[in-house]
């Protein structure tokens, strides 16, 4: 029986990036809703835990000692640093009073995730405010202001564990895996929207590493309009047999849900099934596992994909009826998808021909890499 935790408090939601921008505080809150509406944590195998803010030093474990002073400056209104340098401005990254607080405590929420899951007082931990993957040393991307992700890794390898890291977001995981391109302590893995057409416009397959760490990045770009089956046929080709391979001490998955269908911001066309299928993959997996959330920006959708994804962390069906309490405050319906996307035979075939070609060239460069 498993046993898991859900980081949540909040102040995570109470201040965010302002009323136009597609991270809304409200995915958030709309998804502990939902858990609460399911009494998703009742019962002595599901913790609710509150998350704490980051310390500076633990912010250093992967930023740098300028940038996490500019945020913190920033944050206030002050004038002392220019934002551009550290890519703040109007648009995907803007400063917003407290921003230092909310986004340290997104940190400090994953921190606690792993924490717990090296304790042993839970197999699985949720922080589903993290996975804020695009965030460099010294650098806002892509609406991250620092990277949870890199932080918790850095964590883990000062206690001598090696990470597996799953990355299944839409977007290329680039910051996290710029952070650990060099080392072989740290198995990088990310599927997602090719970058010849989306943001960050990274990840390609001769992405693999650099010295020790040669062999041990793995990307996984997709064509607009992958589904369910094609994304599932390149998890299940690609994923386990990398990370069983790697033999990782503790995986670390960032699981953002801008796959879907729905999502304003990408172009693949995964359903909750989908979803669902690749985070059961990767609980298969983790001997112990820091899940983070990540991307998602239709809050429809975040709510009841990451309700099912505690589910498959809890190992708990909920009812696929939406509870009363959440329907009538936002509108009844199932929590799983029961409609497809409607895609062209066309554009399904050119997916799927992309996806083969794709896993097809990762597997002969790391073959290659960790033959002999
Ligand atoms: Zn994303």
């Amino acid at each position: 029986m498993t046993k898991a935790a859900f980081i949540c408090s909040e102040g995570l939601w109470q201040r965010g990036h302002g009323p136009t921008h597609p991270l809304k505080p409200e995915r958030l809150r709309r998804t502990y809703e939902l858990l609460q509406a399911y009494d998703a944590f009742d019962g002595e195998r599901s913790l609710l835990v509150p998350a704490r803010q980051a310390t500076v030093e633990e912010l250093l474990l992967f930023h740098t000692e300028e940038y996490v002073a500019a945020v913190e400056s920033l944050s206030r209104g002050e004038h002392r640093f220019d934002p551009w340098r550290y890519n703040f401005g109007p648009g995907d990254n803007p400063v917003f009073p407290g921003m230092y607080e909310t986004e340290a405590l997104k940190v400090g929420a994953s921190l606690v995730a792993a924490e717990l899951v090296v304790s042993g007082e839970v197999d699985v931990a949720f922080s589903f405010s993290g996975g804020l993957h695009h965030a460099g040393p010294a650098r806002a991307s892509g609406f991250c202001v620092f990277n949870d992700a890199a932080v918790v890794i850095h964590w883990l390898l000062k206690q001598g564990f090696r990470v597996a890291y799953v990355d299944i977001d839409a977007h290329h995981g680039d910051g996290v895996q710029a952070a650990f391109y060099d080392t072989d302590r740290v198995l990088t893995i990310s599927l997602h929207e090719s970058g010849l057409y989306l943001f960050p416009g990274t990840g390609f397959v001769e992405e693999i590493g650099v010295g020790a760490g040669r062999g041990c990045a793995a990307n996984v770009p997709l064509a607009p309009y992958t589904n369910d089956d094609i994304y599932l046929w390149a998890f299940r080709e690609v994923v386990p047999p990398l990370v069983r391979r790697f033999g990782p001490d503790i995986v670390v998955s960032q699981l953002g849900v801008d796959t879907h269908y729905r999502d304003p911001l990408t172009h693949l066309c995964l359903t909750t099934a989908g979803y669902v299928a690749a985070v059961e993959g990767i609980k298969e997996l983790a001997p112990r596992w820091v899940a983070l959330g990540g991307g998602g920006y239709d809050v429809d959708v975040v709510a009841r994909a990451w309700t099912l994804a505690y589910g498959v962390m809890l190992g708990r069906e909920f009812p696929d009826e939406l509870p009363a309490a959440y329907a009538e405050k936002y509108g009844g319906g199932t929590l799983r998808d029961h409609e497809r996307p409607h895609i062209g035979q066309g554009l399904l075939e050119r997916a799927r021909r992309y996806a083969e070609t794709q896993v097809r060239e990762l597997k002969h460069r790391l073959r290659i890499q960790f033959a002999g």
